[in-house]
């Protein structure tokens, strides 16, 4: 490509050549062209979820606070960065590595919400439903909670005759219909309160797993 397509070449900040060099550092290429292949994402978690009063967290380019902090692995060598903002997780330029980012972006988003719920709210899983006219819940949240498990049965839900797979299906439908019937929508309901938002609300989960 001629210079005058590709337009004016901005000099990377120095923030993104401090991510270059920390990524090529522990990659077994020597440049990061490359060395951007070997990663992939093995979790996210929320800095100011797990401990308020903990230090604000940096990422590996430097840049201070980072709230969504993901966890990334080598797949040739092992070696993890950690921890590394969203914003540099985008510098890899790589598709997959997007798409995650975006799914625990959401699933991440939820468990926000609820932690703001009162106890006799239910949880908005419609954009039609939410205040903020934002989709309180996706798909692609509902695909990782599927493979978190959180669709799975909890006892005494009420729910015997529905799988995780069935629970999670109805959810999907009543995601992806514009207009839901009432019977559908109460349902979906039913499952994400009994289900899902237990799942979500509880202490130990720290860290969001990527399952990819
Ligand atoms: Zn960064």
């Amino acid at each position: 490509m001629d210079s005058k397509k590709r337009g004016v070449r901005h000099e990377p900040s120095a923030n993104v050549r401090r991510l270059w060099r920390a990524v090529v550092d522990k990659s077994e290429a020597d440049n990061f062209g490359d060395a951007r292949r070997e990663w992939f994402v093995v979790e996210c978690y929320d800095a100011s979820a797990c401990d308020p009063s903990a230090p604000a967290e940096r990422c590996v380019c430097g840049h201070e606070p980072i709230t969504e902090c993901f966890v990334l692995r080598n797949r040739l060598n092992g070696n993890v960065l950690d921890p590394v903002g969203n914003v540099c997780v985008r510098q890899f330029g790589r598709d997959d590595l997007d798409d995650v980012v975006r799914t625990l972006h959401d699933v991440n988003r939820l468990r926000s919400a609820i932690e703001l719920l009162g106890d006799d709210e239910e949880l908005p899983i419609k954009r039609s439903e939410s205040a903020d006219n934002r989709a309180p819940l996706t798909r692609r949240a509902a695909e990782w909670l599927l493979r978190a498990g959180a669709f799975g049965s909890r006892p005494g839900d009420g729910l015997y005759w529905c799988s995780d797979a069935r629970a999670f299906d109805i959810v999907a439908s009543a995601l992806s219909k514009r207009r839901p019937s009432g019977e559908l929508l109460r349902l979906a309901h039913v499952i994400v309160e009994r289900r899902v938002r237990p799942y979500l609300a509880s202490a130990t989960m720290t860290a969001l797993k990527s399952y990819v």
